[in-house]
């Protein structure tokens, strides 16, 4: 750790992102390429880490130094704190590593009080915006930095326009908004108990305070556990001299894209406003005109902008996102960052840059977030039912994509009833950071309010879920959960669906139908390819699946669930009929059943996969998922076994399991019923030797995975009835089949003796989502319940069974390799736990050195390009 907490713009660069945030980096790299950057400081994200070390408390020496860096920048603006003469005002931001909505965004105008304010008034001749800065100051300082909660000070807005009679804030005169000021100041004493700090200085250090605090805030919690962004970054601040945009008709703000973010067009796409401040846009308060009309409003500034947007993307290869401010007729940059984009922009902005020859393919493939092909990958409206649907409204098409769910109204609401399993649109007037976690729950998201740089249409963007926004026509009744729209009245619970990519609006479900891939998609998943060592195969129970899954370039099926394969409803008796049976005659008779079935599936499955490798998992099921619950059920079970409804009601007791994730499960039941593994060992070799024959071309090995094994002795019990059987069925039909048998590595115990297993394993496939469960001790089906409390209380960043435990999981899995290779160094190794799609996981099974990742057929192509960052970090 250095000892210097502040650094000058002119100080910094680009490069220095993790200890300036990416904000401060880059206004330092700004600087340095000479643009019109309002000179200031940042206060390192260091800074921030150290205020938490000493026990949130900003320690003497970097209150100094920050001291230290006001005397400078004073010298620099040519300006000082508190001046009766030529005042200083800043703004003050946050500023994070990765840009992080959910902490604390802005402060402007500090510096203001009760004497600086008629300086300004009196120098710039125009006391109406003085004290309209003064009032935007106290009411920003007292929300965000206090926490006093902006609806009071929006209340005593409404009274005084009401009291003058006006209804736009821009009525206000210079005296109302004067005497609204005060208002502030009083409410501020009335909530805090103390004066509205008149010291500059004393209100700077505050400020930089909230911002650290703010790191810790709920909301910036959730959003990193999401984003994968470590706690321990901690966030930069960054001080800023004041430039104005709302000092009349001359002055001005922006935001503007150099490539069109929802579509990744090359064009300049953006929104600027004329006599505003930086909360007026984001808010979505005022409508924005399109950056287009800036040419006309005001050319000179409008020409130097697209000359330094061409300057930012050629230096920094990538889309920018700008903020802009027009100081009477001067132009100012506030920011450059790369800019948030949807999937699909993302990979037309790559294409097109390997094209222009900006960047190279491994670069393309590093510039795109791996999370965000899951928006490609999902649902659009199947193009006859959007033909027969009429739009009841639109609004601006903010980010594509298709959704269609039961309307809800708040953010808790969306994530109650998603968790229970529903589709759900969330309307709301405009978003806020708090909204974050309900958002990413609901199929799409609608906004009365705000623009296409409004926080709904940011986030909403970034997670890929469909959003349109600013549909003004909307009449909004939130108190009553209703809104009404082209003459109608829709309440919660009724169906709506959105379209992302048009704007319309339904007040229907619309069926939804799978995206294709191809194009730009096809391109850059090619390059992923060409670059990862890992290779991707699914896991999948269906040929259809299978067939999903190879159609997004998997290469193998990592895991069949075969349980899963009797879930539907004329299955489901059969393997009632087999887990009920009292003698092995009556199970061997159930599995009679089942078994054409299961063979069928697996031909089915083996020709999906054209010939790449199947792995197909023995019979792993909680018993309890299977047993009949309903009367009619059990009825129809004591039929076919000739028993009494009361017998079949005693044999469901007896096989109630007080902890059945750790009961008679996965091989512990071939264990005890062998012929349950001799049948399924016949449908996975006969239905092979079949496909074979008629694809005689492919080299079709099945390879045989018996789960939850935690001693050798009980993999080489259930192996030797597989070789038994298979090994008898192959010489009889004088086939030349070949086949592997290898186990799942899901228990501890497992791990610790992946030497020995390994003895008599072919190959080893880590099931983590057991692993985790029983490393942690955390029951998979219920953590859900208590990690919300973890995260909150900072003993968990992120949900180990999402994101692979690296720490401890990962160390078990480190060791089964080293142990596994020791005693059989071509031991296959894979893994097929929810984890093998997650981008930070695979980047961990890179680096320990599994032969492939398994996931499902829709994160395929995101486990494809993972495995390719990965490999190219590495
Ligand atoms: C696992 O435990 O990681 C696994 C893939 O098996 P299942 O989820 O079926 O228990
Ligand atoms: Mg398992």
């Amino acid at each position: 750790m250095s000892s210097k907490y502040v650094y000058l713009f002119s100080e910094g660069n680009g490069k220095m992102k993790a200890l300036l945030g990416g904000k401060g980096a880059n206004l330092a790299e700004m600087t340095s390429l000479g643009l019109p950057v309002p000179q200031g400081f940042t206060v390192t994200t260091e800074a921030c880490t150290k205020y938490y070390d000493d026990g949130e408390v900003i320690s003497d020496g970097i209150q100094s130094e920050i001291m230290e860096y006001i005397d400078k920048l004073e010298e620099i603006a040519g300006k000082k704190f508190g001046d009766e003469e030529n005042p200083l005002l800043v703004s003050v931001r946050s500023g994070a590593r990765a840009s992080m909505p959910g902490m604390m965004d802005t402060i402007l105008n500090l510096g203001l009080n009760e004497r600086v304010v008629e300086v300004i008034a009196a120098r710039s001749g125009n006391p109406r915006w003085a004290y309209d800065c003064y009032r935007r100051f106290i009411q920003m300082y007292s929300d965000v930095v206090m926490e006093v909660g902006k609806k009071f000070f929006e209340e005593l807005i409404d009274k005084m326009k009401e009291e003058k009679k006006v209804s736009a804030d821009t009525e206000l005169t210079a005296d109302d908004l004067k005497e609204l000021a005060h208002q502030f100041r009083d409410e501020y004493k009335l909530k805090i108990g103390a004066d509205f700090p008149e010291d500059p200085k004393e209100q700077l250090m505050g400020a930089i305070q909230a911002v650290f605090r703010s790191w810790n805030n709920p909301r910036a919690i959730s959003y990193r556990r999401m984003n994968d962004i470590p706690g321990d970054w901690g966030t930069a601040v960054n001080v800023q001299e004041m430039v104005f945009g709302n000092l009349g008709d001359t002055s001005g703000i922006g935001v503007a894209f150099t490539r069109n973010p929802a579509t990744g067009e090359k064009k300049l796409f953006g929104e600027f406003l004329m006599n505003a401040q930086g909360e007026d846009v984001v808010a979505g308060i005022r409508t924005p005109q399109p950056i287009a009309q800036l040419r006309d409003v005001m050319p000179g500034a409008y020409d130097e902008f697209v000359d330094i947007c061409e300057k930012l993307e050629g230096h920094y290869h990538d889309m920018q996102d700008m903020e802009f401010t027009i100081e009477d007729t001067k132009l100012f940059m506030l920011q450059t960052r790369n800019g948030k984009r949807t999937a699909a922009a993302a990979l037309k902005i790559a294409c097109d840059l390997v094209d222009e020859g900006a960047i190279s393919d491994k670069e393309a493939v590093l510039m795109i977030d791996a999370r965000s092909l899951d928006a490609l990958l999902h649902p659009q409206f199947d193009p006859d039912a959007l033909a027969a649907a009429t739009p009841i409204g639109t609004g601006l098409a903010a980010s594509p994509g298709a959704g269609t769910g039961h309307i809800v109204f708040t953010a808790e609401d969306a994530k109650k009833r998603a968790d229970a399993g529903e589709k759900v649109i969330l309307v709301r007037l405009e978003t806020s950071p708090e909204d974050i976690e309900g958002m990413a729950a609901a199929q799409g998201i609608l906004t009365v309010r705000g623009g296409m740089t409004s926080h709904a249409a940011v986030v909403a963007r970034g997670m890929g879920a469909c959003c349109v926004a600013g549909c003004g026509s909307i009449k909004m009744d939130e108190e009553n959960k209703r809104f009404e729209l082209g003459g109608k009245i829709y309440k919660e619970g009724d169906w709506l669906s959105l379209d992302g990519t048009t704007g319309n609006i339904y007040g229907e479900a619309i069926r939804t139908m799978e995206a294709e891939i191809g194009g730009e998609f096809g391109r850059i998943m090619g390059w992923a390819d060409k670059y990862r060592r890992l290779k991707v195969r699914t896991n999948a129970d269906t040929p259809k699946d299978a067939a999903a899954a190879r159609a997004f370039g998997a290469e193998g099926i990592g895991l069949t669930r075969t349980e899963h394969m009797f879930f539907e409803a004329d299955r489901i008796p059969a393997i009632r009929d087999m887990i009920c049976s009292e003698t092995v005659e009556q199970r061997e008779k159930a599995l009679a059943i089942l078994e054409p079935m299961q063979q069928s599936d697996f031909e089915g499955i083996y020709i999906a996969m054209e010939g790449t490798p199947v792995t197909i998992r023995f019979l792993d099921p909680p018993l309890h998922e299977f047993l009949p619950t309903d009367e009619h059920d059990i009825e129809a079970l004591a039929n076919t076994q000739g028993k009494t409804v009361a017998q079949i009601k005693a044999l469901i007791a007896s096989l109630h399991e007080f902890n059945p994730m750790m009961g008679h499960r996965g091989c512990r039941l071939a264990v005890t019923y062998p012929e349950i593994a001799a049948m399924q060992t016949r449908a996975v070799i006969k239905a092979a030797i079949n496909v074979k024959k008629a694809h005689p071309e492919w080299d079709l090995v099945p390879e045989i995975m018996i789960p939850l094994v935690g001693e050798v002795k009980e993999f080489i019990y259930v192996k030797n009835v597989v070789v038994k059987v298979a090994d008898e069925l192959i010489k009889q039909t004088g086939s030349d089949l070949k086949y592997m048998v290898g186990t799942m590595l899901e228990i501890p115990r497992a791990c610790l003796t992946a030497d020995e297993i390994a003895q008599e394993a072919e190959f080893f496939s880590f099931g983590t989502n057991d692993l985790t469960q029983m490393t942690y001790g955390f029951s998979r089906d219920d953590a859900g319940k208590f990690l919300e409390e973890y995260y909150a209380k900072k003993i968990l960043e992120s949900d180990p069974f999402a994101r692979l435990d690296q720490i401890g999981v990962g160390k078990l899995v480190e060791m089964a390799v080293k142990l596994g290779q020791g005693t059989r160094p071509n031991i296959k190794l894979g893994i097929c736990g929810e984890h093998g799609g997650d981008p930070s996981s695979v980047e961990f099974c890179n680096r320990v050195g599994l032969h492939y990742v398994s996931c499902s057929p829709y994160r395929v192509p995101i486990a494809r390009l993972s495995a390719a960052q990965a490999a190219l970090k590495s």
